[in-house]
């Protein structure tokens, strides 16, 4: 028998029986985790109220290693919110479409149950947080969210210097294979040729340049996003299915 604490955002709450859930989260130092919580689909439960997608919260699970203890999944025990932050995301259509392709994208990052993903997690914890604070265009927050997961788990996507030789941006023909933008001696059959301004924004989404990206104009904002989602979609095997939801 053991007991493990851990901090974590949840992913998904799925029906399990009369009164239960299977909750998926993305946790600290567990990675992605699978668990049960009983007795959380009765109306007046705090617990299940804590264990909502979105959330950010530190769990107490309860695991007898290879015995079955609800369907071989650990249990959770105990729930504490760290911050709600489906409150402010769910209630607004734009950042709960973006907000549900960014808890899609970082499970399918952290596939392998019980493997460590900090950085993707600490991402997620960064990402929802800006999104809830509705600073930021919620397509944007999305946009810089999906291009750091691909940077950290190691698509990082250059939008100035050459991807193949390094030469000196900035660079206009973009490729999903070499990873960003190409010289005109590199170059390869099929690059696209973006705006420059969308490359501008592309690289201060991905460093966190906040002032270009909310002051560029919403055509490269677009533009931008439909680049993002090709260099998403080339690296996953599946396509993220709540993108197409997302307003852009
Ligand atoms: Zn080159």
């Amino acid at each position: 028998m053991s007991l493990f604490r851990d901090d974590g955002v949840v992913l998904r709450a799925q029906k399990l029986g009369e009164a239960d859930r299977i909750i998926t989260l993305l946790t600290r130092q567990h990675g992605k985790v699978r668990a049960v919580a009983r007795g959380v689909r009765k109306t007046k439960s705090k617990f299940g109220a804590r264990l909502e997608p979105f959330s950010h919260v530190d769990v107490q699970f309860f695991s007898r290693g290879s015995e079955l203890v609800g369907r071989g999944l650990p249990l959770c025990t105990q729930v504490e919110t760290i911050a709600p932050y489906g409150g402010s995301i769910v209630t607004d259509y734009g950042r709960y479409t973006a907000g549900t392709a960014m808890l899609e994208t970082a499970e399918r990052f952290a596939e392998n149950e019980g493997e460590p993903a900090v950085q993707q997690y600490l991402l997620l914890v960064g990402g929802l947080r800006t999104l809830a604070a509705g600073l930021h265009e919620s397509h944007l927050v999305l946009d810089a969210f999906l291009l750091r997961s691909l940077a950290v788990n190691g698509y990082g996507a250059s939008f100035t210097d050459c991807a193949k030789c390094g030469l000196e941006g900035p660079n206009r023909f973009f490729s999903l294979q070499a990873g960003g933008v190409l010289c005109g001696d590199c170059r390869v059959p099929g690059c696209a040729v973006p705006s420059p301004e969308t490359l501008v924004l592309l690289g201060a989404l991905l460093s966190g340049d906040w002032q270009t990206a909310d002051t560029c104009e919403p055509r490269y904002w677009r533009e931008g996003s439909g680049l993002v989602a090709a260099y998403l979609q080339w690296h996953l095997e599946r396509g993220i299915r709540s993108m197409r939801y997302v307003e852009k």
